[in-house]
């Protein structure tokens, strides 16, 4: 599949752990346009699993990609983001900077994610934890739309997430 996106978006990407977000968007993206969750409990908190310090990561997650809205700079947030409580948040965001929110779904079977997770370092939580992110996910999935994503596309297996292809336009 090949999507078209404007140079001013905000790309939220949606994925249980282990569904590909952040190899995704270092295929795609600038380094420097991605936002990470994970980036920022490290810089927070000197620890990208500290979940302790998740309320204080989205905040200057949420002031990076304000700040990189406010310049007009395309932005691509890299978080679950399964629930709509932290969906409608980043879409409020995009708003307030007329930027375009976007939403770029990987809904990849959760035992895959699992299996895909014991190969990393910290991720050792049990098949549960992407079991949750997925039944949020697929709950949340045709509401998108209406949430205000101007543009949803949903990648269904692996195969869909690898043949993705991503142009942009002024
Ligand atoms: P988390 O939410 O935990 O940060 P994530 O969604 O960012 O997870 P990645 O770190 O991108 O997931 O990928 C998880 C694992 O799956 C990695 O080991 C990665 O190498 C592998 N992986 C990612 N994308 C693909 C793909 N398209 N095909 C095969 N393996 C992949
Ligand atoms: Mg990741």
């Amino acid at each position: 599949m090949k999507i078209s996106i404007p140079d001013f978006s905000l790309v939220v990407l949606i994925g249980p752990t282990g569904s590909g977000k952040s190899s995704f968007a270092r295929k795609h993206f600038l380094e420097t346009e991605i936002v990470s969750s994970d980036a920022c409990r490290a810089v927070v908190s000197d620890d990208e699993t500290d979940q302790a310090a998740s309320g204080d990561a989205f905040e200057l997650l949420r002031l990076t990609a304000g700040i990189r809205l406010r310049r007009r700079k395309l932005t691509v947030i890299d978080a679950t983001s399964v629930q709509p409580r932290d969906r409608a948040e980043l879409v409020q965001l995009a708003r307030q900077y007329h930027a375009l929110p976007i939403a770029l779904v990987l809904n990849i079977d959760p035992d895959l994610c699992h299996e895909r997770n014991q190969g990393r370092a910290n991720r050792d939580f049990g098949p549960h934890v992407a079991r949750n992110h997925s039944k949020a996910l697929r709950r949340g999935l045709r509401g998108l739309q209406k949430e205000g994503f101007r543009q949803v596309h949903i990648m269904n297996a692996p195969a869909e997430v690898d043949a993705l292809e991503i142009t942009r336009e002024p």
